[in-house]
């Protein structure tokens, strides 16, 4: 059996952590994230590898099993979940993160006999259970919400936010005693994490799909501390980094999202919100009169501007048309045309979604404007194209104070010259609200799924002289 001195596995681990950090912090642009991706992946193959022959004398061939049943079902994940489900796909990754934390903690009590008992061990091992078990169930019912197998509206139980209290407080005072050796009773711990299953049911029920991606972010960052409480319990550094690393991450990836919903955390949590959205048809049948053109006639207007915008949005991810937005976009730049695309925080379902997608089909780095970049630009615009994106372009949000994205900043497409607008039909986005937008003089909606409707525009383009 292969062995390490605590030196070499110090410093191991210690490269590893370090590598996580690089590889986030290249995440931050999409120029480096494949790289950072990568690196990241070799720091978790290291901390692995470190932890496999520091921890395991016998039964090695049980560690070798999961590898492969994990890398399998990886392998098939990231082959075949879609890129709009990705949401779903990172509650699950998020259930069972926190799951794995909770149980690496209890069992330190449960059958390490010969464990350190001392209270900052029993504190943490408190702490990692309560944590993940409620991002355990929490993420199920978030996954539940999102593949729509649980209703998308608020469940709102009476008295709720007083359940919730008690036993949050029930939680905390099993923790502290489980934590006081000299009181330290396994069976604290059961009952603990009983009522931390039902705490995360209970505490993500109330919130609406709408909000699901935001309570997902946060989850993201429970299973992180989660997994940190566990790296106390283990007094394994490279667990304590790498979990609060995700810790943090979660969390400033969860104040993004609110802050570019206009909504605060608290807003988010108490739950309620969207009970009346979730479907693109639903509401009133719209029958106020709208102009529409063909793709024939979109070509000619996209032909003969001197710039042009792409605002792309859940329609564009619905499609599958980012091969065909760049396409599009460079044989208007070959016709002299400025081109830049307009990418608002929350557009689509998941954080960085549409630049995720565009750099897919390789639309350049530096053609991507930021919602306070481009906002100033539409007003010298001549055209604004958006491609599947109604929310974060509806003018009502600045204006309408009962609207429910009211306050949302949005982009401000309807100061462009022109507007065209692709979509399927008049139903409303992820708010469940109509969009100004479609009404205006200067708007023409194009009809149509996205591709084929970009497809139409780039036959005629080319025909352009
Ligand atoms: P919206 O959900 O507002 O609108 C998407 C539009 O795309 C729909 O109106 C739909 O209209 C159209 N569409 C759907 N499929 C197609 C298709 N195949 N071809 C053409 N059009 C299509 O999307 P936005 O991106 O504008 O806004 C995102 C919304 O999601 C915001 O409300 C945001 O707050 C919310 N959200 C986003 C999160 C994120 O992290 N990105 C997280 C949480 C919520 P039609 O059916 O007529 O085609």
């Amino acid at each position: 059996m292969l062995e390490i001195s605590s030196n070499v596995e110090n410093i191991l681990y210690l490269i590893s952590a370090a590598m996580f950090i690089l590889g986030i912090k290249r995440l931050a642009s999409p120029a480096t994230a494949r790289n950072g991706n990568r690196l990241s992946s070799v720091a978790m193959l290291i901390a692995i590898i470190v932890t496999v022959i520091k921890y395991t004398d016998t039964n090695i061939q049980w560690i070798i099993l999961g590898l492969i049943i994990g890398s399998f079902f990886g392998l098939l994940l990231s082959k075949y979940v879609q890129m709009t489900a990705m949401p779903q796909l990172v509650a699950v990754f998020n259930a069972f993160g926190g799951a794995a934390s909770a149980i690496v903690a209890m069992y330190e009590v449960i059958f390490q006999n010969s464990v350190d008992q001392s209270t900052f061990v029993l504190a943490s091992v408190a702490f990692a259970t309560i944590v993940g078990s409620v991002t355990f169930t929490g993420s199920f019912i978030a996954f539940g919400k999102l593949q729509e197998l649980l209703t998308t509206k608020p469940i709102l139980l009476p008295l709720r936010n007083f359940i919730n209290i008690i036993l949050i407080i029930a939680v905390l005072v099993l923790g502290v005693l489980l934590s006081i050796p000299e009181y330290s009773d396994v069976n604290y711990l059961y009952i603990m994490v009983g009522i931390s299953l039902i705490l995360g049911i209970l505490i993500v029920i109330p919130i609406g799909g709408a909000d699901m991606p935001v309570v997902v972010a946060l989850l993201n960052s429970y299973s992180g501390i989660a997994g940190a409480g566990a790296g106390f319990v283990l007094g394994n550094p490279v667990l304590i980094i790498s979990g609060s690393l995700v810790g943090a991450s979660g969390l400033i990836l969860t104040r993004i999202m609110t802050k570019a919903m206009n909504r605060s955390l608290l807003n988010v949590m108490l739950g309620g919100f969207g009970s009346e959205e979730g479907s693109s048809s639903s509401g009133e049948e719209e029958t106020r009169p709208v102009t529409s053109l063909s793709p024939d006639d979109a070509a000619m207007i996209l032909g003969y501007a001197e710039s042009v915008i792409f605002v792309p949005g859940y329609g564009l991810a619905v499609a599958q048309a980012q091969h065909q937005i760049n396409e599009l976009s460079g044989l208007l730049k070959e016709k002299g045309v400025s081109v830049k695309f307009a990418i608002h925080p929350v557009a689509g379902r998941m954080p960085g979604h549409m630049n995720v997608l565009l750099a897919e089909a390789n639309v350049p780095y530096d053609e991507l404007k930021d919602l306070d970049e481009i906002n100033s630009e539409f007003d010298r615009t001549d055209v604004a194209v958006v491609v599947g994106a109604n929310d974060v372009t509806n003018p009502n949000a600045r204006t309408d104070k009962s609207s429910p994205i009211y306050g949302m900043p949005i982009l401000n497409v309807d100061k462009a010259k022109s507007v065209i607008v692709l979509k399927r039909s008049m139903a409303s986005g992820f708010s469940g609200v109509q969009n100004e937008l479609f009404f205006l003089d200067k708007t023409n909606m194009l009809f149509g799924d996205a591709k084929d409707s970009i497809e139409g525009m780039i036959k005629e383009v080319r025909e352009l002289d």
